[in-house]
């Protein structure tokens, strides 16, 4: 097979880690992921169909929180807008069936607005072959689900409240010292360890880092009005606000301001953020009242240069932290963990490397071409919708209308939220 035209050479394995490899007690593997956040939870679980092509793989996951963190994760205020891809990759990890379908709520249709202005521009799956454009489902429960068929996976060590100190990658493997003296090798090592990546930084690979010094506050809300399963998503005098529909009279509405002014906010009791709520939502849904306390997230995006360098990969937010904004993270995430899964199991079956450069390159390959246009569109968007200089406000306006004329383009963005 031909390498794909991606880059011609990894970047060069980090040296002077101070790692002894040939000394003693070292506890070997297949594969070492660090984070078992949902990409290195589907990952790992990925791997579970190697036994169905020979011997087990052996895998480690190294995650820093602590077991019960991971088997009953806390609410967080994030609802993913699942695609119809990804849920069908959570059913084939065999994880879907463990998240209670009371809390999965479906996502009809999704429109944008500019200020105050009447004007919509709508997203729907008319002419396909779905009833909806999305699913949302809370962030902790597809993580609980993921620990669940995960945990007592065969040949699976879930090494946590574990950190890693020191690893070094190169032609001859990973080896990675934990803070309490553990040593691990492994032939392939897997960063699944967030935008902020620590195994990133160690092997040398340089990413665009982009904070935005604005933080999103999500929280759950009942109301009055009906929400009919719609997103909104509007773009307002330096916020943007989303509501993002749960079932019943309930909602997540997400605000995007200056940090400063999202501590603000969180810093207000139930009652106040209630009312507070009401008035930036402009009472579309009535009355709000805080259902659940808020959760705020510091924004930054993250591009790393390289996918994969020699014996090692990233996946997840750890190769591309998006602006959660059009909701792709997660989504690309999976996708990332998946399809290196598969490309290890493969290459296990077939009695190969399982961290060869080819290996590595297509995986880096495929997952760019996936994530490039996605990344940029999203920072595209986000760029023109908030700025607040006038010529801009104008240009926000005109490419609402613009966008609405071209039946191709609407279609082709909702082709992109129902991805299969
Ligand atoms: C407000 C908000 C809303 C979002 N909404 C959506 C959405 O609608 N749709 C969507 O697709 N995406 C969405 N996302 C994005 C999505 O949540 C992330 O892309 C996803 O959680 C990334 O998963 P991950 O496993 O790569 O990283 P993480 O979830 O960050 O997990 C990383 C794990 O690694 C562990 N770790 C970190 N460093 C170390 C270390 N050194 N040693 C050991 N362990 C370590 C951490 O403890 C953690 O468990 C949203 C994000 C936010 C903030």
């Amino acid at each position: 097979m031909d390498d794909p035209p991606c880059h011609a050479a990894f970047p060069p394995a980090p040296s002077g880690s101070g790692i002894d490899k040939e000394s003693g007690g070292v506890m070997d593997y297949d594969v070492v992921v660090v984070g078992g956040g949902p990409a290195g939870l589907a990952f790992a679980r990925g791997l579970a169909r190697a036994s169905q092509r020979g011997r087990p793989l052996k895998v480690a996951i190294v995650e820093r929180q602590p077991r019960e963190a991971l088997a009953q994760p806390a609410f967080d205020g994030r609802e993913i807008a699942l695609t119809h891809r990804s849920i069908d990759t959570l059913k084939a990890l065999s994880a879907w069936e463990h998240i209670p379908q009371n809390e999965v709520a479906p996502l009809r249709e999704a429109r944008v607005l500019n200020g105050a202005s009447p004007f919509a521009l709508a997203f729907d799956p008319r002419g396909g072959v779905h009833d909806r454009l999305g699913t949302l489902v809370p962030n902790h429960l597809i993580r609980r689900a993921l620990f669940e068929v995960t945990a007592r996976q065969e040949g699976l060590d879930l090494l946590t409240g574990a950190s890693i100190t020191a690893l070094v990658a190169d032609d001859s493997g990973a080896h990675v010292v934990l803070a309490d003296g553990r040593r691990l090798a492994a032939p392939l090592l897997v960063g699944a360890d967030s935008r902020f990546s620590f195994v990133r930084e160690q092997l040398g690979i340089p990413a665009q880092i982009n904070r935005t010094g604005r933080s999103m506050l999500c929280c759950r809300v009942h109301h009055e009005a009906n929400h009919d399963s719609i997103a909104t998503e509007w773009f307002d005098h330096g916020e943007t606000k989303a509501i993002l529909p749960l079932n019943g009279r309930m909602a997540s509405a997400v605000l995007t301001l200056a940090s400063e002014e999202i501590d603000r906010l969180c810093a207000m009791d139930p009652a106040t953020l209630g009312a507070e709520l009401t008035r930036r939502f402009d009472g579309r849904l009535g009355q709000m009242r805080v259902a659940q306390a808020p959760h705020a997230y510091p924004l930054a995006t993250t591009w790393s240069r390289h996918f994969a360098s020699t014996s090692a990969a990233l996946i997840g937010d750890a190769a591309v932290g998006m602006h959660p904004v059009t909701a792709h993270g997660f989504n690309l995430g999976l996708r990332s963990a998946a399809s290196l899964a598969a490309l290890v199991v493969r290459a296990h079956g077939l009695g190969r490397p399982l961290a060869s450069p080819l290996l590595l390159r297509r995986y880096e390959a495929g997952q760019r071409l996936a994530a490039r246009p996605l990344y940029d569109g999203t920072n595209l968007l986000v760029n023109l919708f908030t700025a607040e200089t006038p010529p801009a406000r104008l240009a926000r306006s005109a490419s609402l209308r613009l966008a609405a004329r071209l039946p191709g383009l609407r279609g082709g963005v909702s082709r992109l939220l129902l991805q299969r």
